[in-house]
């Protein structure tokens, strides 16, 4: 091993310490500051200077303490254990240290990532003998009721196995052996990958489908592809939290990673405490049992949230690299980049715009770009997909913001969520007119039948015309009232308030609302807009807008979404339903 650098500090300076005599030392390698041994990174070197961030506290640190350099980068541990765990910004378990220590983690406390004790049935899925290369699946670990953990052949090992045998092991137990040209490697549950590095794959491919999450307005309208990026601003009350935990529990995806970072410090408390409550309603099962929390709240130092996003997002690849779909939530995006201003102005570098680095647009263009659908590394072949949703709290809610800027020229879906449709209790308050997804071509995919994937596209193109339609409206009813507009935009008027009303709205807290599968959306809308079509035709047969604004069928339109999934025809039936009832106004045309 590689003699360990060890230098002096020479300056601190909130959580960045300069030390000189570290000549030798790699950008990015982790150190142990002070007697305390604190964990932190170098971020810049100069000769033999380096300025380090360091992820605890650094009160009563000062020049003149040990800086020893560990001569390895930044790095997550990764195996079974993961599942369920809830870590800090640098991958100590939380949970753990607070058995250990209680409310306040001590510094330089060092618990490891995985749990070193526990022993894990592990089952081979190939026989001794067979040639193998990094990303092969060697076995598998059932880690949780839900979750099958593969374990694959490390990064730079390949060769022959051997001493390949099912049994109980922890983490660094060997379970195999590989014969190469070049020696023999031991073969052990647990690797690791330094954080700041994106995982190898064998080739990116694009996005082919929907991650669906049955939140009407994100499937229909502004829908988020595997392997796709979005990015949702939160400002307080407007039902963040409720979006982020219907996804966690909706979304169709395999693992969840849900990265905390940097809130204030009840609302990542209410995170640690629900997000273990939630029940994942197709299995029953603690949702945590197939999640990974990753938490820092704003009171914990500012450079561990920094590290937070990079240690979820390795977290995340790795279980996309078994061949899963794996959805990333990090909340919020802004505190990350607030980590990093303040970093920035401790290492006084030159600030840009809103006192961020120069380089914050392309640290947050790489931290989304490692979202995607991949094709495996190693045998069997397999595809992975990672999709990144980060929220953005921008300073009083002002989108043309830094980091909201930068972030909406990377992703590729954007959940407008408004504090006036929040204040008139419309929920999910996600703004149809100013959100948007370049993930809608793939919509047809979700519906066995072609045909009615592509008539739900129709469906959803006239929907989004009637809304805009509406806004115009309104604001001519506005000025002049709604006696002075045609039958016929009086009835576009209503058509959109029951889109609104009836299809956006959806109760996150009903049992049956919370969630509806791509064909009752599909059924849902169709009803909606084949009303509309009904009712223009009687309206050019000069029908009453008022006489159609009475019937019945509307009723059964906006109970529809409170009908179970299992009675789905009921909802289909409508359209009979509209269909007689228009009628029987013709029959009474003036
Ligand atoms: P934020 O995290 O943005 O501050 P919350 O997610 O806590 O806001 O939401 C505030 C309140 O809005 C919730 O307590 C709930 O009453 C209501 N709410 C939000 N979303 C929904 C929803 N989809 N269905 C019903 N109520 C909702």
């Amino acid at each position: 091993m590689a003699e360990l650098k060890t230098g002096t500090i020479v300056k601190v300076a909130g959580p960045v310490v300069i030390a000189k005599g570290m000549l030798g030392s790699k950008m990015y390698d982790v150190v142990r500051v002070s007697k305390h041994n604190l964990i932190g990174e170098i971020v810049e070197l100069k000769g033999d200077t380096a300025s380090i961030q360091v992820y605890e506290d650094t009160v009563s640190i000062g020049p003149g303490e040990p800086v020893v350099n560990t001569g390895a980068p930044l790095s997550v541990e990764l195996g079974p254990g993961l599942i369920e765990s809830i870590y800090d910004g640098i991958q100590r378990p939380l949970d753990e240290l607070y058995k250990a220590q209680g409310n306040y983690i001590l510094r330089g406390s060092q618990l490891p990532g995985l749990n070193r004790e526990k022993r894990w049935h592990f089952k081979p899925v190939i026989g001794n003998g067979t040639e193998v290369s990094p990303g092969d699946v060697i076995g598998e670990v059932q880690e949780s009721s839900i979750l099958l953990h593969k374990i694959m052949i490390p990064a730079g090992i390949s060769g022959k196995i051997e001493e390949l045998n099912e049994g109980d092991y922890t983490v660094e137990q060997k379970i195999a052996v590989v014969h190469s040209g070049n020696g023999t490697h031991e073969i052990k549950m647990m690797q690791k990958w330094p954080v700041r590095l994106g995982r190898t794959s064998k080739k990116r491919l694009s996005p082919n489908a929907i991650l669906q999450t049955g939140q009407r307005v994100i499937d229909t309208f502004f829908p988020i592809a595997k392997g796709g990026t979005a990015c949702v601003p939160g400002p307080f009350g407007t039902g963040k939290t409720v979006v982020q935990h219907q996804l966690a529990k909706w979304v169709d995806a395999d693992v969840v990673v849900y990265v905390g970072c940097g809130e204030r410090g009840n609302e990542m408390t209410d995170v640690l405490t629900e997000f273990p409550e939630l029940k994942d309603p197709r299995s029953g099962e603690p949702l945590m049992k197939r999640s990974v929390l990753i938490a820092n709240t704003s009171d914990m130092p500012v450079a561990a949230r920094e590290a937070s996003v990079y240690t979820g997002i390795t977290i995340a690849e790795y279980f996309r690299d078994m061949g899963y779909t794996v959805a990333l939530m990090a909340d919020s995006t802004s505190r990350w980049a607030e980590a990093m201003r303040e970093i920035s102005t401790r290492l006084e570098e030159m600030p840009a715009e809103e006192g961020y680095p120069a380089y914050l647009a392309a640290r947050i263009a790489s931290f989304y770009e490692r979202a995607g659908r991949i094709d495996c590394l190693g045998k069997p072949e397999r595809e992975g997909a990672l999709s990144i949703i980060g929220a953005v709290s921008p300073p009083g809610g002002d989108l043309s913001d830094s980091v909201v800027q930068a972030t909406l020229h990377v992703v590729k879906v954007f959940w407008s969520l408004m504090a006036r449709l929040a204040q008139q209790r419309h929920f999910p308050a996600i703004d149809w007119l100013t959100s948007y997804s370049f993930y809608k071509q793939y919509l047809p995919g979700c519906y066995k039948d072609k045909q009615e994937g592509l008539e739900m596209v129709e469906l959803t193109q006239q929907a989004m015309n009637l809304l805009e339609q509406e806004s115009q409206l309104a604001e001519i009813v506005r000025l002049v009232g709604s006696e002075a507009i045609s039958p016929a935009d009086r009835m576009v008027l209503q058509t959109a308030k029951s889109i609104r009303e009836d299809y956006l709205h959806q109760n996150a807290f009903h049992e049956v609302d919370t969630y509806t599968s791509m064909e009752k959306q599909f059924q849902m809308l169709k009803n909606i807009i084949h009303f509309h079509g009904k009712a223009l035709e009687a309206i050019n047969n000069d029908v009453e807008t008022a006489d159609i604004f009475k019937l019945g069928v509307w009723e059964d339109i906006s109970r529809s979404s409170f009908v179970p999934e299992e009675q789905i025809e009921q909802v289909v039936k409508i359209r009979d339903k509209i269909d007689e009832q228009i009628g029987s106004l013709g029959a009474v045309k003036k």
